[in-house]
């Protein structure tokens, strides 16, 4: 292994010190039914009563044991006597975007232990944008009037990322350790609740694409997978998680029954290993090729695509003839796959440019003349630090200092699912 590479971890190494504690502090959330069931029996109870807590947490998002009016009053005490409380993970702090996200650091500290850890989730309505939406009202206390008729919500997988890729702000702060399934998960009821969605009647996208890398905390990951879709009723196709080319990862993904897989979207970012090691050293042990071989082995549903990510660096991987080799390494494997296109957001201390313009339109251009299809990922949130690559717990006021990187809206926006 050369020296970036050792840097790297593998799948299993990085600690998960909260479910580690999650024995002591019992927390319910995260938890499916059948653990419920369970627990409810350790306690005497008969076992549907675990279906009753599982109503609670994930339906009708309870914050607290008072809360769960179906069990009595006398076994909501005994619940508590035992050690046991909610756990779900609580929005601590919300930053309010000119354009709409939010983005909250939600704690996910290991309770009762007095340090509070927090990551990021974001929140992302889809302005209506002169198309048709219902306009009514949310029912959420602390939210506007509803004014998106699509939303998307980007959650986080770790604290942190061991993954180093040099462009990428949430690198700076190094892998702090995993999150558990409940802490993924809760991340979505937590803006669930904030947001007052209807699961099922909205049109509400997941993607896992925050901080952290999804598949360096697989069993973690795909568990929160299996409650959201299990339990709180979310649709696996409409979840994208986004990896930056862990191949055992991707290989274990592939083995997931089509009722619990999301889709699948590739951080590509560069169009040869040359380029690629340079920007994600994880490519030095898994390399385009081993990455591309793997993602062939995911048995795809009907008209479901790979995505392909691509940040646009100005002057690194924006110029033509990386659009040509992008086009020539998508098409020479024949799978159906479509490239998101992401303009570099900019970071302090990330000696990167941001792309023209003039080269983010001719990359286009060149991909879409090859036959692929290709969007521009308009960029979200970025004066609160919100957008793609800049999850760093930030927790300053951040709307002054980045100002100047507001930008005017792009002309053409994603269009995803
Ligand atoms: N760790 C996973 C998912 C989180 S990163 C992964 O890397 O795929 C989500 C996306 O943001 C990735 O495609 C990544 O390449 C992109 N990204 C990272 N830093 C960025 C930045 N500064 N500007 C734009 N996109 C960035
Ligand atoms: Fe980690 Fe993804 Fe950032 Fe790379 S781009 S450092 S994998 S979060």
């Amino acid at each position: 292994m050369k020296a970036e590479s050792g840097k790297l971890v593998p799948l299993d190494a990085a600690k998960s010190p909260a479910a580690d504690a999650e024995g002591c502090a019992r927390r319910l959330f995260g938890l499916d039914r059948e653990a419920l069931k369970e627990r409810m029996e350790d306690l005497g109870e008969p076992s549907w009563r675990g279906r009753q807590v599982a109503e609670a947490l994930y339906r009708q998002r309870v914050e607290g044991l008072g809360e769960i009016t179906t069990l009595s009053k006398q076994l909501r005490g005994k619940l508590a006597d035992s050690g046991w409380e909610v756990g779900r993970p609580a929005i601590r702090q919300v930053f309010k975007s000119v354009d709409g996200t939010e983005r909250y650091l939600v704690e996910c500290g290991p309770a009762g232990t007095g340090s509070v850890e927090t990551v990021e989730t974001v929140w992302m309505p889809e302005g209506d944008d002169g198309e048709a939406g219902d306009g009514s009202d949310s029912s959420g206390p602390e939210v506007q009037a509803k004014s998106w008729n699509r939303a998307t919500i980007c959650v986080s997988s770790q604290v942190g990322c061991a993954v180093n890729c040099q462009f990428c702000l949430t690198a700076k702060l190094g892998l702090q350790r995993n999150l558990t399934a409940g802490e993924i998960a809760g991340q979505v009821v937590s803006v669930l609740a904030r947001q007052g969605i209807e699961v099922g009647k909205e049109r509400l996208n997941l993607v896992f694409m925050g901080m952290g890398e999804p598949f360096l905390n697989y069993d973690n990951f795909m568990g929160a997978v299996r409650l959201l879709v299990g339990e709180v009723g979310l649709s696996p196709q409409r979840m994208t998680v986004s990896t930056s080319g862990i191949v055992p990862g991707i290989e274990r993904f592939a083995q997931e029954p089509v009722e619990v897989r999301p889709k699948l979207a590739i951080s590509l970012n560069a169009p040869n290993d040359l380029i690629r090691q340079e920007l994600m050293p994880i490519n030095r042990k898994w390399n385009i090729e081993a990455v591309m071989d793997a993602v062939g082995r995911i048995q795809l549903r009907p008209r479901e695509r790979v995505t392909f990510e691509y940040v646009l660096l100005g002057g690194r991987t924006d110029q033509p003839e990386h659009a040509k080799q992008v086009a020539r390494l998508l098409r020479s494997r024949g799978l159906p796959v479509k490239v998101n296109l992401i303009a570099w957001n900019p970071g302090p201390g990330i000696p990167y440019s941001m792309p023209a313009p003039g080269a983010i339109d001719a990359f286009r251009a060149i991909l879409a003349g090859e036959g692929i299809a290709v969007y521009l990922r308009r960029p979200r949130g970025r004066d609160i630090y919100a957008a793609c690559g800049q999850l760093k717990r930030t927790s300053e006021k951040t709307s002054e200092e980045t100002s100047a990187l507001i930008e005017p809206k792009e002309s053409k926006e994603e269009r995803d699912s």
